[in-house]
């Protein structure tokens, strides 16, 4: 069972995704939803900075990070990559800082920056990605493996249980991140 966070952003696409895949998934929309019984988090793209007042205004923060830093398998994309990450180069805002890697937002250019490209994976081979005003990664601490790099920079990343990447796989008809991802 996986939990989507549901607070804003793109979660209904990963539903339909993991569904797709025989994996059964609900919304995380209060605290009383981190009371139900789930081993599988997925945080979705979307606008990190209201994703991550909403996480605090909504009570879920502590119960979150604790079950990311537990070793709850967690799929990140785009925005909820900035919520994993250690830090941010363009703003002071942390969230959970369980991902010790340093990210750039909107890295591409606000307005004209979404674009598809076709990349490898690691483990997983080649993949459509889709990138909507993305960010990538432009520090990466040890332990921390390189997924994917798109253009010279760092797109997706893997740390213990935390898979998160730039772009949006939840948007896009190809399931191998997904597949990788219910086998972690
Ligand atoms: N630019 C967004 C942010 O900084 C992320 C965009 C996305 O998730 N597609 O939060």
């Amino acid at each position: 069972m996986t939990g989507v966070l549901a607070v804003q952003g793109d979660f209904i696409e990963h539903i339909k995704m993991l569904e797709g895949l025989g994996e059964k998934a609900f919304e995380i929309r209060s605290e009383a939803d981190l009371d139900k019984s789930f081993d599988r988090l997925v945080l979705p793209g979307g606008e990190s900075t209201v994703q991550t007042r909403l996480i605090r205004d909504l009570g879920l923060f502590d119960k979150l990070k604790s079950k990311i830093s537990g070793g709850m398998p967690t799929l990140a994309t785009c925005a909820g990559l900035i919520l994993l990450a250690k830090k941010t180069e363009n703003s002071d805002s942390v969230c959970f800082g369980t991902l010790p890697v340093t990210v750039k937002r909107n890295a591409y250019g606000r307005q004209l920056g979404s674009f598809r490209a076709l990349g490898d994976f690691k483990g997983v081979g080649q993949v459509p990605m889709e990138f909507i005003r993305a960010p990538y990664i432009t520090a990466v601490s040890d332990g921390v493996s390189v997924m994917s790099v798109t253009d010279g920079n760092i797109t997706a990343v893997k740390y213990k249980n935390q898979l998160a990447m730039a772009f949006h796989p939840e948007l896009l008809c190809d399931t191998k991140i997904f597949e990788y991802f219910l086998n972690m």
